[in-house]
């Protein structure tokens, strides 16, 4: 709790969107909360960019643009924290399942801290010039919300930003930022594959083909890419994470599917890596005498997040001016579709990790791997127990997005 006013209105703000949470390309109370509080602020605000997406233009003279971005949805998940604003909303997903919905991985406080920021700058906005286009983006999880944002014509109607800064809550220390220069998030690729076999009576397995056998060895040959394709000087995974066949014991199915998540951080070894899945797969069907060859679709995919160096080391210094302690985590396995908007502005972007865990947590681990080992102790993003400490975490949030936005834009004598 604070008795800063203008503190505890964010706190209010927080607990609020905390409490109603909504799915990817759902986010309409969301976003029109956003984009009230931004036309209250003088904000130039449209609405309904890329489905429910909210830019805010604040025309400040003569200067460069910078976009501050922040993304909106939650994930279907129960929440299990406790906490007295803990969610007990309800969504339909995009296959049409109604589910729980948590703010699991934070999004709820990238938003408040960007309206913070944006009162901030707007307040102070005869100390600086340029332009501040902020976008409160949907649909990060499934990574596809920045480019429904950017083939809306983002860039067209509202122009190309300088730079593009974003920032991610994480489970480390409340009172750290992270950022590292390169690399910052890892590409991903989501794939379904669809393998074919002839269905039957399970007492007859030579009467069929059977796609459970052709799937399980798909899976631990799949296993082989990073062991044995993948240089030990480079980086990637290949994760199965569903497996889906069959309906009884006694029956072998016709078809399975399986649901892959791919992460690298380089452009070669991502073409490298599909390459291979390719390979495998249909050499594994074949191998099982296949009626048909198996298909494989790519449904989601953005690729790696790079932070620009010199911008990083231009940001650097007014990210440690909020106080923060700024540490180079390396780059993060995760991935994030806010690349998109730097590369389709052609923009350098500043992405950092800030600390959101409660400090309280780390009492008493001073070395950098007692500080780690806390960390794979408490619930990080997309636990049902996420729960961001709300202070110091939203108050360093604000001012860094603040402090990066006005490095960019010149201030006035
Ligand atoms: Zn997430
Ligand atoms: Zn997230």
């Amino acid at each position: 709790m604070t008795t800063d006013p203008v503190a505890s209105d964010l706190e209010d703000l927080y607990r609020d969107l905390h409490r109603h949470p909504e799915l990817g390309y759902q986010e309409h109370r969301t976003a029109g909360i956003a984009a009230a509080r931004l036309t209250a602020l003088g904000f130039e605000v449209t609405t309904g960019i890329g489905q429910t997406g909210v830019v805010g233009m604040l025309r400040n003279g003569e200067g460069p643009m910078a976009l501050l971005r922040a993304d909106m949805d939650a994930l279907p998940v129960l929440e299990e924290t406790g906490l007295p604003y803990a969610s007990s909303a309800t969504g339909i997903t995009a296959e049409g399942r109604e589910t729980p919905v948590m703010h699991a991985c934070g999004h709820d406080l990238h938003v408040t801290c960007l309206v913070g920021a944006c009162e901030s700058l707007a307040a102070s906005r005869d100390t600086w010039s340029g332009t501040l286009m902020v976008v409160f983006q949907p649909a990060e999880e499934s990574i596809n919300g920045a480019q429904a944002m950017v083939d809306d014509g983002l860039f067209e109607r509202f122009g190309n930003p300088d730079v593009v800064l974003a920032q991610h809550v994480a489970p480390i220390p409340a009172g750290v930022i992270g950022l590292h220069a390169g690399p910052m998030f890892a590409a991903s690729d989501a794939l379904r594959i669809t393998l074919h076999g002839t269905g039957g009576h399970g007492s007859r397995p030579e009467a069929c083909v059977d796609p459970i056998v052709m799937g399980a060895a798909i899976v631990m040959r799949l296993q082989t890419i990073v062991s044995r394709l993948i240089a030990a000087t480079e980086t990637a995974v290949v994760t199965v994470g569903a497996f889906r066949a069959g309906s009884a014991s006694n029956i072998i199915p016709a078809n399975a599917e399986l649901l892959l998540t791919v992460r690298t951080f380089d452009a070669g070894i991502r073409r490298q890596v599909l390459a291979a899945i390719e390979r495998i797969v249909h050499a594994e069907a074949t191998a099982s005498g296949a009626p048909r060859p198996p298909e494989i679709v790519a449904f989601e995919s953005t690729g790696v997040v790079v932070n620009d160096a010199a911008a990083v080391e231009l940001t650097r210094s007014s990210l440690e001016s909020t106080g923060a302690l700024v540490v180079d985590p390396g780059p993060a396995s995760g991935s994030e579709d806010a690349g998109i908007f730097a590369t389709a502005a052609a923009a350098p972007i500043v992405y950092w990790l800030l600390g959101g865990a409660d400090p309280a947590e780390f009492t008493g681990a001073t070395s950098v791997e007692a500080i780690a080992a806390r960390m794979t102790e408490l619930p990080a993003n997309h636990s049902p127990k996420f729960a961001p400490v709300i202070q110091p975490t939203l108050g360093i949030g604000v001012a860094a997005l603040v402090a990066a936005a006005r490095c960019w834009l010149p201030s006035h004598q």
